[in-house]
C-alpha cells in the first residue's frame, strides 16, 4: 500500500501532461507487474480519430517509449483498426482479450467529463483479478480528477482552448524544441521537413463587436465556440491553440516554410469565411503571423504577429498577413533588428 500512495503522490506532482502519462505507466507497472503497459489517447475528431501512444513500458524497461511529438496524424492507426481498444472506448468499461500466444490483455477506459479519451492497455500472463481491476480504476479516477484540475487552470472555460497563462512556457518548450530527426516514421523526409520551423499566428475576429451589438452576447459566445471548433479542425492535433481573451486567438504551429504557414492560415481564413454561423451568417477573421526565431521572447514574437494583424485590419480585414513579407515589401519596419536600430 505505501508504494501505491507513493505513486499517487508522483502522479499528482506534475503539471506536465507528458510526464503525467509516463508516471501513470510506471505506477501501473510497479503495481501490477505486467508484461507490458501502454497509455493510448485518441486524437482527432469523432469517427476520424486515431490512436496516439503516450507511454509504453515493458517489464524491466526503465524508460517509457511514446510516439514522437510531431508524428504525422496519417501515420497513426485509425480508431477502428484496434478492435479491443475501440470496444473499450465504446463501452466505457473494462474489456478483456487474449493474444495469439495466450497472453491476457486488459483494457481500462480513460475518461474525462463522461467521455472516453483513451485507454490503458495491460498485457499479463494471468487474468487481472476483480480486486486489481478495482484498484486500477481507482488510480484512473485520481488521474482523471487531476487532469480535470489541470484543464481547469490551463483551459478557457468557454471554448476549451488553452488560456493565455500557459502560453509563455509552451512557447519556450514546444516552439523552441530542437528539430530532431523523426522517429518510427515511414515518411522520414516529410517529417524532417515539417519539423524545421515554428510560426505564431494571431487570429482576430472581424467586427466582432457588431455581432454582440446585433445579436447579443449569448450568440456572440456561440460564435466564439464555433470559431474554436473551426480552429481545431483546421490545424493539426499537435498545433497549440489558445484563446488569448475576448475574440482573439493564437496558434503556435510547426511547418516547413513561410509558404506552408501562410497556406495553413489561409485555410483557416477560408474555413471561417465559408462557415454559416447560426443566425449570424458570415463572420470573418484577420490573421497576422510570424516565424518564431531562435532566442525569440514570446512577447516579441507576439508583437510581430500583432503588427501583421493590425496591418490586415487596416487593409480590408478578412485577410492573412505575414510579418516577414510585410517587412520585405517595406510595409512594416523590422522590429527584430534590435541591435542596430535607434531606441525610442
Ligand atoms: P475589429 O475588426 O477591428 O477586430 O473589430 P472588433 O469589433 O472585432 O474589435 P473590438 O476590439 O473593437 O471589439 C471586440 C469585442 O469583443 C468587444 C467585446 O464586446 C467582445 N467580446 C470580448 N470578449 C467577449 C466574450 O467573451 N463574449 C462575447 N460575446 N463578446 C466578447
Ligand atoms: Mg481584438
Ligand atoms: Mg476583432
Amino acid at each position: 500500500m505505501p508504494k501505491a500512495i507513493d505513486h499517487l503522490a508522483a502522479l499528482t506532482g506534475y503539471r506536465d501532461r507528458d510526464l503525467l502519462d509516463v508516471t501513470l505507466a510506471h505506477a501501473l507497472m510497479d503495481l501490477l507487474h505486467p508484461l507490458e503497459v501502454a497509455v493510448w489517447k485518441l486524437v482527432g475528431e469523432g469517427d476520424q480519430s486515431r490512436w496516439l501512444l503516450r507511454a509504453r513500458l515493458e517489464d524491466q524497461q526503465v524508460t517509457a517509449v511514446s510516439d514522437p511529438p510531431w508524428v504525422a496524424f496519417e501515420d497513426l492507426p485509425p480508431r477502428d483498426t484496434a478492435t479491443l481498444r475501440s470496444d473499450c472506448i465504446g463501452a466505457q468499461a473494462v474489456v478483456c482479450g487474449e493474444t495469439d500466444d495466450g497472453e491476457r490483455i486488459t483494457l481500462f477506459p480513460l475518461l474525462a467529463e463522461g467521455e472516453a479519451i483513451g485507454v490503458i492497455e495491460v498485457r499479463t500472463e494471468a487474468p487481472v483479478g476483480a480486486g486489481t481491476q478495482r484498484m486500477v480504476n481507482s488510480i484512473l479516477r485520481i488521474y482523471r480528477n487531476f487532469h480535470g484540475l489541470l484543464d481547469y487552470s490551463e483551459r478557457d472555460t468557454l471554448t476549451g482552448l488553452l488560456n493565455r497563462k500557459t502560453f509563455d512556457e509552451a512557447f519556450l518548450k514546444t516552439a523552441l524544441r530542437p528539430a530532431g530527426p523523426a522517429q518510427g516514421s515511414s515518411d522520414e523526409r516529410r517529417h524532417d521537413a515539417s519539423s524545421a520551423r515554428h510560426w505564431l499566428g494571431v487570429v482576430d475576429i472581424d467586427h466582432f463587436k457588431l455581432v454582440n451589438d446585433r445579436f447579443g452576447h449569448l450568440i456572440g459566445d456561440e460564435v466564439l465556440l464555433l470559431v474554436a471548433r473551426i480552429l481545431r479542425s483546421t490545424f493539426r492535433f499537435q498545433d497549440r491553440l489558445y484563446r488569448f481573451g475576448g475574440e482573439e486567438f493564437v496558434v503556435l504551429l510547426r511547418c516547413a516554410s513561410e509558404e506552408d504557414a501562410s497556406h495553413a492560415f489561409e485555410r483557416l481564413r477560408l474555413n471561417m469565411e465559408n462557415y454559416v454561423f447560426p443566425q449570424v451568417g458570415k463572420v470573418t477573421a484577420s490573421v497576422g503571423f510570424t516565424e518564431v526565431l531562435p532566442g525569440d521572447a514570446p512577447s516579441a514574437a507576439f508583437e510581430r504577429a500583432d503588427q501583421a494583424v493590425y496591418f490586415a485590419k487596416q487593409n480590408g480585414r478578412n485577410r492573412v498577413c505575414g510579418h516577414g513579407e510585410l517587412v520585405r515589401q517595406g510595409l512594416l519596419k523590422d522590429s527584430t533588428k534590435i541591435g542596430d536600430i535607434e531606441l525610442f
